[in-house]
């Protein structure tokens, strides 16, 4: 059983025992205590008891989940689609739509969530479908803010192919807006990012079409 914390109480101790200056000190104090250590003493924080039955074991939980939802860090976009990436005869228009995609928002550290769609025009080389989604997972689970992973995405695709031109479109819910703040509950964020050809018209509207046909889009 892990013991009482004192990290609550720590400044001045923590000052004590470190030189340097007060951010690296808080950093280096903190660095003694384990993941699950911390967790416990967040709970203290939040008025709960952490020694309760149903919250023993929450931050070895919470510990298990937060790293697979921040696993996206370890996981670089290149590796995934290494075998992935094959040479095509075909200068069509590739569409992916309605890609689920789960994430952690940077600002609340609460989930968001949507669908993605992802097209391109290959330029000599395609990318195995069934990689497109786990691309997306690398950067999704990560702490992310909506536009940066739209952006992340696309610019991932045109770095791995080369192709004329990549679209990507998220459409996605925030729990922070939802459950707190504005309280919008219905709203949705819609981000896009262009690239190449995809700046363009036709190409643009045609893959902006093609996605609000899809079921239930809010485009
Ligand atoms: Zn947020």
């Amino acid at each position: 059983m892990a013991q009482p914390m004192v990290v609550s109480k720590s400044p001045k101790s923590v000052s004590a025992l470190h030189e340097g200056d007060a951010e690296t000190q808080a950093l280096v104090g903190l660095g003694e205590f384990s993941t699950q250590e911390l967790y416990r003493e967040l709970l203290g924080r939040f008025h709960e008891d952490p020694d309760r039955d149903g919250l023993l074991a929450t931050p070895s939980r919470v510990e298990k989940s937060m790293a697979f939802l921040t696993k996206g860090y370890e996981q670089n976009p290149t590796q995934i689609l290494r075998g992935a990436l094959f040479e095509v005869d075909y200068d069509e228009m590739v569409i992916v739509k309605d890609i689920e995609m789960f994430s952690l928002c940077e600002h609340h550290m609460l989930p968001f969530w949507g669908r993605v769609h992802v097209a391109y025009i290959p330029n000599g080389k395609v990318i195995g479908l069934s990689k497109i989604p786990r691309l997306i997972d690398v950067f999704a689970r990560r702490l992310q803010v909506q536009e940066r992973l739209t952006r992340q995405v696309a610019d991932a695709i045109q770095e791995a192919i080369e192709p004329r031109g990549v679209g990507v479109v998220i459409e996605a819910r925030h729990m922070c807006m939802m459950m707190r703040g504005v309280e919008k509950q219905q709203s949705t964020t819609v981000t896009s990012a262009m690239v190449g050809c995809f700046r363009e018209q036709p190409t643009r509207g045609e893959f902006l079409s093609l996605v609000r046909q899809s079921g239930g889009s809010s485009l």
